[in-house]
């Protein structure tokens, strides 16, 4: 079995949209308990590689993938430097399942949430080469849209999504982009 339920909402969406793929490297956000790792690492397989961030501690487990974790904060330089440094520098796919401490309070989860989304963003920005692959999620609200706009920008196909195992949270969607488009840089004389 594995350790949470989100691990179904990533096959699910793997399954629609074909993220991960044999041989990947995948640079997770907020993994811990390790639900996604766990589905991302079977489906790397031996020569890919997953790489888990959480403030929350991630025990390892049994996988042929590579396997590594980093302790800490994702909006802060340090722990951004971390994890490029465990990714090598890039990586092929970039999933963030992070989320806010709920406080109830509807706008304030929200702007949270976009922070959050916004921070994984920047790390897909940092770390995926042209044709690179990114999952986020976000609770829905009125700064959606303009996520979603700068999300376009940065791949060839975005989509919007709520998977099933996540119907009872109706605030709850994923955003996928495929593709990573990046302008070639002018050659210099
Ligand atoms: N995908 C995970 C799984 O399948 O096991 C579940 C992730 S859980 C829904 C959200 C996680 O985001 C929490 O473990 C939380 O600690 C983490 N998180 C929230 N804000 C964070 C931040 N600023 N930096 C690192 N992790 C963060």
């Amino acid at each position: 079995g594995y350790r949470s339920r989100s691990a179904y909402k990533l096959q699910q969406l793997d399954d629609r949209f074909d993220i991960l793929f044999g041989g990947a490297s995948v640079v997770d956000l907020g993994a811990a308990p390790g639900g996604w790792l766990q589905v991302a690492a079977e489906r790397v397989g031996a020569r890919g590689k997953v790489v888990g961030v959480d403030f929350q501690s991630i025990s390892h487990f049994e996988t042929d993938a590579g396997l590594e974790t980093v302790r800490g904060d994702m909006t802060t330089e340090e722990t951004r430097e971390h994890v490029r440094t465990a990714a090598n520098g890039s990586a092929d796919v970039v999933i963030s399942d992070m989320a806010p401490n709920m406080t109830g309070e509807y706008d304030l989860d929200h702007a949270r949430s976009v922070h959050l989304a916004r921070q994984a963003l920047d790390t897909a920005r940092e770390l995926l080469d042209a044709g690179g692959h990114f999952v986020v999620k976000v609770f829905d609200g009125r700064d959606f849209q303009g996520f979603l706009a700068d999300v376009e920008d940065e791949f060839a196909f975005v989509a919007t999504n709520s998977p099933d195992a996540s119907r009872d949270a109706s605030s709850e969607l994923y955003v996928v982009g495929k593709n990573r488009i990046v302008a070639p840089v002018a050659e210099g004389d």
